[in-house]
């Protein structure tokens, strides 16, 4: 199992201290996401200034890896714009769905490339991209954290 080898120290750090998990009253883009294959559930908030993610953050149950890949995500988000977001995304997705050579420009994302090997988690590895695209995607600033937002369930869990 991934979890064994050196990357898995990573994924389990982050999974038992998962950074940026925190609600946030000041998120101007939010959306929630659900891995219905495991079970995973997330609310991913992000607050953009201009075209640049200022600020990320999630909440949520899931598994080891979709915790820790919400985490890293988030780490990673700081201080990029729009689009170095989504390019980022494309990145990281093609890497845990393609045999593409693994690029050590991911940084630390690269604990993720394991994940190749098992489909099944794949979609925990990505829950919280697919998150992540609805959030900006759908552009809706809201302040309200009380209510719930459905997320086409085909953007949450289509690979
Ligand atoms: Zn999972």
């Amino acid at each position: 199992m991934i979890l064994d080898d050196l990357y898995g120290e990573v994924i389990i750090d982050h999974s038992k201290r998962p950074r940026n998990c925190r609600p946030m009253a000041d998120a101007n883009h939010r959306a929630d996401g659900h891995n219905q294959l495991c079970g995973d559930k997330l609310r991913l908030y992000l607050k953009l200034e201009g075209d640049r993610v200022t600020d990320a953050s999630f909440e949520g149950s899931g598994c080891a890896i979709s915790t820790a890949a919400a985490s890293l995500m988030t780490e990673s988000l700081k201080g990029k714009t729009k689009e170095e977001s989504l390019t980022l995304l494309d990145v990281f997705h093609e890497q845990l769905t393609t045999d593409t050579p693994v690029r050590r420009d991911l940084g630390k994302l690269v604990v993720f490339c394991g994940v190749r090997d098992y489909p099944a988690r794949v979609k925990c590895a990505t829950l919280a991209w697919h998150t992540l695209k609805s959030a900006l995607v759908t552009q809706r600033v809201t302040t309200d954290i009380v209510t719930t937002e459905l997320v086409p369930t085909e953007m949450v869990t289509t690979e």
